[in-house]
This record gives structure tokens, sequence and C-alpha cells, in this order.
């Protein structure tokens, strides 16, 4: 039998996932000699051995790949044969050279190794920090490429002796798994005052209506018994966090299920290896205290994805409150020193270890839509896993993100790299995050970008940090991206494609460059260009950002006094707040949606002023009847140039049904349904002119479930094909993969 010599090389997400140990158990069976190892590309293979033997290796690589292996490419060459081997081995890793591997996410712990920390017999049973080649840390922990112990948070820990059989054992779980450690050798849980078992310890506290702090994967999480009512109104005071819905953490399926209505797409996003917060329409009664999720029907779930969380899940018999651990709007807490200082007077106790996290990455918070998982922010878990873009990028990319809910995107070839989320970039250690992540991700993949996007906003932080760039190094080609077409853009990425469409950009704020607020966007567009083709007619915002923060500014701005009731009860400041709208006096114009929503939630009197983003429209969602179908009816005009739809329309038929006795709920549910028709109304109108049968829907507003609901049966009606988000989100946090790929296109 003739003998050949074949070398392989596999790039993708194939580092931290087992690839070597497969390779290797795979070429032993078929009986091949030859080598496996890491460099900065991927995975290099040699084997040698008879044709039919190579040629089934080649074969089952691809197929029989680790779970958690993503393989962009795999290339292979031949060689001449060296006769001379007796074995398979596995050779050290080369750092040398450029860097083209993928860091994998972090993966919620496997059946095996949950199987191994319930079982009494085994040497690492009920230790918090079992993992293996499937699961456990990446991101968070790697400081560096390739993806080797020394390189990540692990390296203090020197294993022993039993753990290095294991990780040096090719037939093992192990092998090969740079985080593989045991209560010997590896990471220590410690409750601080306690002497006893920290996580019995701990579990007894949440049980007394204590706060914790708990250290987790991507950073600190504050933690109490969800269904002590006091407990998590305490959480939300100390916190400064009125309103906003916590997340819960349940024990498992059944647990959650308990708590709200998880359908099969739910239950397979739920239990997912990046185990994201899933938004589930909550159920009556769920034992859940009323500050955890306030006038909310939906409840965030997620279920355990580190050791620690399946243990202290199983200790406490019930769901706890797991929220980001930081005060108000500030990052999440991810290092020992800062924990103490900065949550030490929110916690009674800490629940934490001696891994350091090197990256702070946030909980990723998922829905589904129509069967299939829709991020709205993609995070821990899902990053820094590329996404694919098939135009490419022919030169590199690195662009900035908006403000609020930023993220950040590194760019080369055809991989898009979307940073986890870094928060609103309103303060000093938001912007640290930020401009270290930068530098982290193009380390990382070593992308040094040629080419800045940014939003057009003159103010944002990240467009400073754009121009900064281009001021340091004139070869830097700077592209200001609009932000509704980034949102367009992103979407079309997100699906795929390049347009040109009609793109429904619905959302709080973008810079307009007529110099107006923008926010109610039909456009027409494809990755390179856009075309205003319509817009909800804009409004002055009277005091600017104020009328953000108290939504009645707003239908004082849409209705002036015929909003009679909303005046009534801001005597004080209505005249001078009206007058200012109508004089133009500190009030921007605005087409924003989310603020004719915020005028239809102070019209119905639900809400007057929000504490945190999009609150008011939350809340009229909330209260909207699902039964309702009813829509008030928004005309647009025939004027020459884009058109404008009359959102003033739908608030003049609010306020009609209001002063006539119809029941909120209905009133609320027909202003989305308004709303609806109006973006079908503006779709056919630009289909007429334009002749596109295909539509884009992104923004913020398109988080509300019922608009979006709504807008999609009434498009798909009229026979639109529409494109929707799924892997970024609709929101802010999306943006800079549409600067992305927009800058790309005109580079
Ligand atoms: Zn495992
Ligand atoms: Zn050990
Ligand atoms: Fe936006």
């Amino acid at each position: 039998m003739r003998t050949v010599r074949t070398a392989v090389r596999v790039t993708g997400v194939v580092q931290g996932v087992g690839f070597r140990p497969f390779v290797y158990s795979l070429a032993t069976g078929l009986g091949l000699t030859g080598l496996v190892g890491n460099d900065t590309d991927g995975v290099f293979a040699e084997v040698e051995g008879p044709r039919a033997a190579v040629e089934e290796f080649l074969h089952r690589i691809e197929r029989d790949a680790p779970p958690l292996a993503r393989i962009e490419k795999v290339t292979i060459w031949a060689m001449n044969p060296a006769r001379s081997e007796q074995f398979f081995v596995i050779v050290a890793s080369e750092s040398s050279g450029p860097r083209r591997t993928l860091v994998s996410a972090d993966t919620a712990t496997c059946a095996d190794c949950l199987r191994e920390l319930e079982d009494p017999a085994d040497r690492r049973h009920n230790y918090p920090f079992i993992n293996c080649t499937n699961c456990g840390p990446r991101f968070t922990i790697v400081r560096d490429v390739p993806y080797d112990r020394p390189l990540t948070t692990m390296a203090p820990f020197a294993m022993c002796d039993r753990c290095a059989a294991e990780y040096h054992d090719p037939a093992d779980r192990r092998f090969h798994a740079q985080p593989v450690c045991c209560s010997a050798c590896g990471p220590r849980l410690t409750l601080d005052g306690s002497g006893k078992d920290p996580i019995e310890a701990a579990a007894a506290l949440l049980r007394n209506g204590k706060i914790l702090a708990i250290k987790g994967l991507g950073g600190y999480h504050l933690a109490a018994d969800a269904a002590a009512g006091l407990a998590v109104t305490e959480l939300r005071s100390r916190k400064h966090r009125e309103d906003k819905p916590f997340a819960v953490m349940a024990a498992g399926l059944a647990a959650a299920r308990e708590l709200a209505e998880i359908d099969d797409a739910a239950a397979a996003l739920l239990t997912s290896p990046a185990r994201p917060i899933v938004l589930l329409p909550r159920h009556q009664g769920a034992a859940v205290a009323q500050a955890t999720a306030p006038g909310n029907r939906q409840l965030g779930i997620m279920l355990p994805y580190t050791p620690l969380h399946h243990l202290l899940l199983a200790a406490t018999t019930h769901p706890i409150v797991l929220t980001s651990g930081n005060v108000s709007d500030e990052p999440i807490v991810y290092r020992d020193d800062e924990a103490k200082e900065r949550l030490g007077s929110i916690a009674g106790a800490f629940l934490t270890h001696d891994r350091a996290i090197h990256v702070r990455t946030d909980d990723s918070v998922a829905r589904t839509f129509r069967g299939r998982p829709v991020l709205l922010r993609r995070s821990r878990g899902y990053v820094p896993e590329p996404l694919t873009v098939t135009a490419g990028f022919p030169r590199p990319v690195l662009a900035c993100g908006a403000e609020l809910k930023n993220t950040f995107c590194l760019a080369q070839g055809r991989h898009a790299f979307v940073s986890h989320h870094v928060g609103d970039l309103e303060n000093a250690e938001t912007l640290r995050s930020f401009t270290e992540g930068i530098a982290h991700f193009r380390r990382l993949f070593d992308i040094e970008p040629r080419v800045i996007a940014h939003d057009l906003h003159p103010e944002y932080l990240s467009t400073k940090y754009a121009l900064d760039l281009a001021d340091a190094d004139p070869r830097l080609d700077l592209r200001g991206v609009q932000h509704h077409h980034a949102h367009i853009a992103s979407c079309l990425a997100d699906n795929g494609q390049s347009g040109p469409v009609i793109g429904v950009a619905f959302d709080g704020t973008g810079y307009g460059p007529d110099g107006t607020i923008w926010g109610g966007e039909f456009l027409v567009a494809d990755l390179a260009g856009y075309e205003r083709g319509g817009h909800l007619a804009p409004v002055p915002m009277p005091g600017g950002a104020a009328a953000i923060r108290q939504p009645w500014r707003m239908a004082a701005a849409y209705l002036g006094d015929t909003a009679e009731t909303v005046a009534r009860r801001h005597p004080d400041q209505w005249a001078a707040v009206t007058a200012m709208a109508a004089k133009g006096v500190n009030s921007p114009l605005t087409s924003s949606a989310g603020r004719l929503f915020d005028a239809a939630a102070a019209l119905l009197g639900v809400r007057d002023a929000i504490n945190y983003e999009g609150q008011a429209a939350v809340e009229l969602e909330q209260l909207a009847d699902p039964a309702e179908l009813e829509a008030y009816p928004a005309g647009l005009d025939d004027g020459q140039g884009p058109f404008q739809a009359h959102g003033a329309d739908l608030l003049h038929a609010l306020l009609e049904d209001r002063t006539s006795g119809v029941p909120a709920p209905l009133i609320a549910a027909r202003f989305h349904h308004g709303v609806a028709a109006l973006i079908e109304a503006g779709c056919l109108r630009l289909r007429e002119s334009h002749g596109l049968g295909t539509v884009a829907l992104s923004g913020g507003v398109f988080q509300n479930l019922l608009l979006l609901t709504a807008t999609v049966t009434r498009l798909e009606a009229r026979g639109f094909r529409v494109l929707l988000h799924s892997r970024v989100p609709c929101n802010d946090g999306g943006i800079s993969l549409g600067q992305a790929v927009v800058a790309a296109s005109r580079s």
C-alpha cells in the first residue's frame, strides 16, 4: 500500500476547544503517524500513512470536529513521506509570526463536568471551578494568543500531578484543556468572614434576605433571593436602580418553567452553551418579588453557566436575582480591589475567588422571535466569535460604535469581531473599558486598522476617539457613517445581504446631517450609501436632553395646550415648556420615533419622567391589550423629496379615545398598531417610487415586541420580504458592525 504524507492547516475557532486532542485520537485511531500543534494561525498537522486512511482522516476532521470548534477553512497539501516516525505527537505551540487564530467564547459547564461535579466519588465533586476542553472560561481569562495556560489568568496556578497527568494524556477529556484544575491546585472559593463551606454559607445568607456580591465569569454580580421582596427592594435602592428589570437565575429548565412560559426555541436558547439571559413571558403569580421586574410582563431568566452557579442554585433551592455588580450606570465591576471598594456598601458579603478576570464581560440578553434567537445584548458567551461578512473588508477597519450600549468592531478579511458590550460611553471608567478593549482585540486578532469608522455626532466620545486616532496617524482613513444608515447596514450584514432595501430605522436619537436629530427614518439604502426616503415629521424637543428624561415635554411639544391632563400635572413648567417649543428656543427638532412613544406614554398617564433609556415606551408596551388590533390612522404628506409621516395624527386619535373613556390598554394597543400602519404606508410609498420589495427593520424601537410583530405582519401581508436582526442587536449595540461594513464598502 502506498504511504502518503499530507500537511493540514485548520483555521477558525480551533484553539481551546479540544482540537489537538481530537486530531490526536483521530490520527492514532486510524494508525497514522505525524504531528499536530497550535500556532498563531490556528492548528497545523501532518499525517502519514496509507492513502485511504489519510483520506478518511481528512474527511472526519471536518465532520467530527469537537462541539465548540468553528472551522473556517481546511487547507491541505502533499509532502514527502518521512517513513521514520513511529508515533503521532502533539508539538509545542509556536507564538511568532502574525496572529490569525480565533479565541473562543466562554462556555457553560458541559454535561460531563456537571456529572463529575455531582458525583461524590469524583475527585472534583463540588469543586466550583471544574472545566474541560468542552467547557469553561475562555475569552474572559485570555490575556494573549496563542491560547495557552501561561497567557491566561490561570498562569499562577501550577497544576498538581493528577491534573497534569490528565492534561498530558491524549485519551483524557482534559487533554490540553488550559484552565484545567482541581481543589488541590486550582482557584479557591471564599466567603468573607466565614470559615464554613462558602456555598452553604452563601446560600444561607441569601435565604435570610441578605445581598451578596458574587464573582462570576465576566464580572461581579449582586444577588438576592428573587422571592424576597425586601431584599430585592433594598438591592434596588443601594444600587440606585429604580425600575430597570433585574434578571433571575433559575437552577434549571424545570425551575425556569415555574416562572415563565418557555417554548422549544426559548428552551434551546436558555440551555445553549452561551447561556444568555432570555426574556420570557412571565407567569402570573410567578414566585418572584414585584420589585424584580416592576410592571413588566416579561422576565429575564438565565440558567447556571459556571459550576459555582450550579452549586449555589442547588443550595439556595430557589431562584435568585443576579444583576451586574455596579452602581447605577457604571460598568460591571470585575477586579477584586474595586469590588470591595464599589460594592462594599451594597453587599453584605462577598462570595469570591482568586482566578482573575481579564476582560469584563456582561451577561448577554436575548429573546426569540418566531422561533429564531434574537440578541439584544451580545456579550458573554458570544464574544469574541467573529461574524462572517461575505463581501469582506479589503482593508482592516476599526468601527468605534455609537454612544449608548456601545460596542466597537474590528474587522479584517471576512471577519468582523464585534466587541463585548462596553456600555454607555458617558464616563471615564467606560471610556477606559472602550480604549483597553480596542487595544486587547487588536492584539488578540492582530488587526492593524487602516480605516476608522465613526458616528457623525461630534460630541460622542467614540467619535472624538476616532478623530484623535486620525490626528495622531495621518495615514488612517476616517469614515463618518450616519447613525441610521449604520443601523440598516448592520441589519443587512446580520442577514448576509447588501441591499438595496427600504430601511426603516426607528430609535431614540441619531445625528442627522441636516442638523436635526433623526430617529424615525425611512431610508433607501445599501451598504455604500443611502437616501432619506421619508421620516416622521419633526417636532421640537423642548429643553433638549431634558425632553428625553421627561416624556411629558414631548406631549407638550406635539400637542401644546390640547394635552390638558398633562398640563395639569405640570402647572409650574407647562407654560414655559410649550413656549420654548413654539419659539424653538433650546428645542432641537427631532423626527425620533422614541420621542413619539414618549409623548403617547405621557398622554396616557403612563410615565412623565424616566430613569432608564426607553422606559416610557417599555411601559406603554406592557400596558397594551395584546388582543386589540385596531390602528389609529396617520397620514403621509405628498410633498417633494422625502415624505413626512404625521405621528401627531396618532396622538390626536389617542387623546380623543382618552377623552371618551376608552380603556388605556386598548388605547396603548391602537397606538402601537397605528405606528405599524404608518411604517407599512411609508414602505408602500417607497416600493412605488423605488421598486424595492425588501424592508430591513432596525433601531432600538424594534425591541418593542408588540410593534415588531404588528409591523412584520403588516409588511408580509403586503408581500414585502422583511429582514430582522438576529446575531447583533437592533439597538445601538449593533451600530459598530454597520459602521464597519459601510466603511468597507466605501474604502
Ligand atoms: Zn466540561
Ligand atoms: Zn489539580
Ligand atoms: Fe440608534
